[in-house]
């Protein structure tokens, strides 16, 4: 739809449709059904695209993919309306967007800023998923006017800067010719009226300072450096608006026993000389906290690495292939001190042809060594 490669950039992609958009603009096409359609799908491929959620999930599935209701809405059905399209348009346009460029003017509902949060989960946290509650300063509604702005009811006055539009037109010189652009009226924020008589509280914002504590959802399998979206939970938005976001930047802690590598876990086992040698069976820790018992062979070396299927870390819901691993890399631990018998024992064991490691390395690297030059 939007003629870009699977690879494109998110700049790539935005100026493939930012081109399409203004190609099929309805303004430019009046009464043109095709165009309007062509118009909506891009949109709708574009509103995929540059959200790196929905993307992976195209790329991971098509546009069939696995969000129920029919999937993204099904192309061509253009389940996007106008408002959601011009709504998105702030976002590649930058600024204020086309505003009311649909012509007549939209009146606009004001949205509140998105929160930003930091929080720190212990690998066992991410293992299991984890709710967290925070108390949070931010903007709520006015008590006084309900979160409508107004004293009294007295009601509203049409905006004398855009006369109602909500939209503001500059006039510039490009190098195009002249240019027209739109922006929201500042006066009103683009809702077309004023309020005739402001709440002494809020100021007619329709907002005040407040606390609230908000629970947060965190999904299993979350990893240092994502962010966990959760819509309408941020700042109210002026005059009853809508609602901003939260947006859960995810940090890590360290872990004692677990190294992450992805959704693999990494497990150091310093595994005692005999056992090594003789083979038998060991426990090592599970993030989900019960020991695992795992077979060690006879004559196991060290650097040799064991793959417990399933025992890492989840999936973040609905990507990658279910459960990582639990990588267990084995080294041998040699003993510090010795007792006399002990020590009468190993040197026993040296004298034996069976323990002469260094030889064997020793022939083996002087093999690769000759097969290397002949
Ligand atoms: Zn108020
Ligand atoms: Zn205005």
């Amino acid at each position: 739809m939007l003629g870009v490669a699977k690879t494109a950039s998110e700049d790539e992609i935005k100026k493939a449709y930012r081109q399409i958009a203004i190609k099929y603009h309805p303004d430019r096409n009046p009464g043109d059904k095709e165009a309007e359609e062509k118009f909506k799908e891009a949109a709708e491929a574009y509103d995929v695209l540059h959200d790196p959620k929905k993307r992976q999930q195209y790329d991971q599935f098509g546009f069939s993919g696995p969000m129920g209701g029919g999937g993204f809405g099904g192309f061509g059905g253009a389940s996007m309306n106008m408002d959601d399209i011009f709504s998105m348009f702030g976002d590649i346009f930058g600024g204020h967007g086309f505003g009311g460029f649909g012509g007549g003017g939209r009146v606009q509902q004001q949205r509140g800023n998105d929160l930003r949060l930091k929080v720190r989960l212990t690998l066992e946290e991410i293992n299991k998923g984890v709710t967290k509650k925070f108390k949070l300063r931010k903007d709520i509604a006015c008590d006084h006017c309900g979160g409508s702005g107004a004293e009294d009811h007295s009601g509203k006055d049409t905006c004398p800067t855009c006369h109602g539009s909500g939209v503001i037109t500059h006039t510039t010189q490009s190098i195009f010719g002249m240019m027209q652009t739109q922006g929201t009226c500042p006066t009103c924020h683009g809702t077309g009226e004023v309020i005739k008589n402001k709440c002494h509280e809020c100021g007619g914002t329709g907002v005040k300072k407040g606390e609230e504590v908000v629970e947060i959802n965190i999904p299993a399998g979350v990893a240092e450096g994502m962010v966990v979206n959760v819509p309408g939970k941020g700042n109210a938005g002026p005059n009853n608006g809508i609602n901003g976001d939260i947006q859960v930047f995810i940090e890590e802690e360290p872990n004692n026993t677990f190294v992450r590598d992805g959704n693999d876990l990494i497990y150091n086992l310093l595994l005692d000389f005999p056992t090594a040698a003789l083979g038998g069976e060991v426990e090592i820790p599970s993030i989900e906290g019960a020991k695992l018992k795992v077979k060690i062979e006879n004559g196991t070396q060290p650097g040799k690495t064991l793959r417990l299927r399933g025992k890492g870390l989840p999936a973040v819901q609905g990507y990658g292939r279910g459960r990582g691993d639990l990588v267990v890399n084995i080294s041998v631990y040699v003993p510090k001190t010795l007792s006399r018998d002990e020590k009468q024992m190993l040197e026993k064991m040296r004298d034996s042809d069976n323990f002469t490691g260094d030889k064997q390395t020793r022939d083996s690297i002087f093999n690769r060594f000759k097969n290397y030059f002949s």
